[in-house]
């Protein structure tokens, strides 16, 4: 603290405070501490591993945006029920320390749907009855192809060095940590489903577009007729009848939907209902991947290959 004339100013300490960082999910989150480490405070602006489609804009959201020095984004509209509003109102002028800009496209705010490449189902045309949450941008649930996820870090990494750069050499070396964890994992985890590749799978929300992708798998349909739209009989039956045909073994359903919108799909079918969130909760990024990996191999019988670098706890299966 400096003393001018008896007026005490304060005095910007030399990067002793950590960044205050705010994630739209605890995946993206997780990254973000994994490279930050003691440089970076990070805190969620939603309630956790929650259906983003329903997550509503609120004051107390508003409050962590305007103290925020950086945000940090899955992008292409996954947070498209909260966060343009929020940011609307953040405004430039309104923003804390630093005068930071976190709006959509301000350098301090980092849009993970920015670096995944070309993004899978951008609609071609959008017609009426699209259904409720249609992505218009294309599918934004890009965090469940794990290689999209080794992109964001690096683009995470570069962003952090511009916030801080004089902490740029602890960032590169927490990356490559973390991008030498992920590698391993990713290739246990494509031994570990390769036996399965370029089989058909259903899910309950179009939420595993990029899962699929990753893993070779084909999405046959899905329980919504359309995104956020709740199946008739009429659909449910239909499904059925390709889902025996085609032998599918495996429905993801995210724990926010309900069960019983299933109906008799499960008993009509052979297939195994996994239960799993459609983005990671508090085991981290690498841990909830691990699961699903995990629980989809379970689905199909598949042993787990002996090149296993960490044993991976399972996803709560509801059985047939
Ligand atoms: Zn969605």
């Amino acid at each position: 603290m400096m003393i001018a004339g008896g007026v005490a100013l304060p005095v910007e300490p030399a990067s002793a405070d950590p960044l205050e960082i705010i994630a739209t999910t605890p995946g993206l989150a997780d990254v973000i501490r994994q490279i930050g480490g003691d440089e970076v405070d990070v805190k969620l602006l939603t309630p956790g591993a929650v259906d983003p489609h329903k997550v509503m804009p609120k004051a107390s959201m508003l409050l962590k945006l305007k103290r925020a020095d950086a945000l940090v984004s899955m992008g292409l509209g996954f947070e498209h029920a909260y966060l343009p509003a929020l940011l609307e109102k953040v405004g430039r002028a309104d923003l804390g320390r630093g005068a930071t800009d976190v709006s959509t496209g301000g350098s301090h705010h980092l849009v993970g749907g920015d670096f995944i490449g070309q993004p899978l189902e951008v609609p071609t045309q959008l017609g009426r009855g699209a259904g409720v949450d249609v992505h218009p941008l294309g599918n934004p649930h890009w965090n469940t192809n794990p290689a999209l996820m080794q992109n964001f870090a690096v683009a995470a990494r570069d962003f952090l060095s511009k916030l801080r750069p004089e902490a740029s050499e602890t960032f590169s070396a927490n990356w490559r940590d973390w991008d030498a964890d992920l590698t391993a994992q990713i290739t246990h985890w494509q031994t570990w489903l390769a036996p399965a590749h370029g089989r058909s799978i259903v899910t309950y929300h179009r939420s595993w577009a990029y899962f699929a992708d990753a893993f070779g798998l084909v999405i046959l349909g899905e329980v919504e007729p359309k995104p956020g739209m709740s199946p008739t009989t009429r659909h449910l039956a239909q499904l059925a009848k390709s889902m025996q045909q085609q032998q599918v073994k495996l429905l993801l359903l995210e724990p926010w939907y309900s069960e019983s919108k299933l109906g008799n799909l499960p008993r009509m079918t052979d297939v195994a209902v996994v239960k799993i969130a459609s983005m990671s909760g508090k085991q981290g990024y690498l841990a909830w991947m691990g699961e699903l990996v995990a629980a989809a191999a379970r689905a199909w019988g598949l042993e787990e290959p002996q090149s296993s670098p960490l044993t991976q706890p399972g996803a709560q299966e509801l059985g047939k």
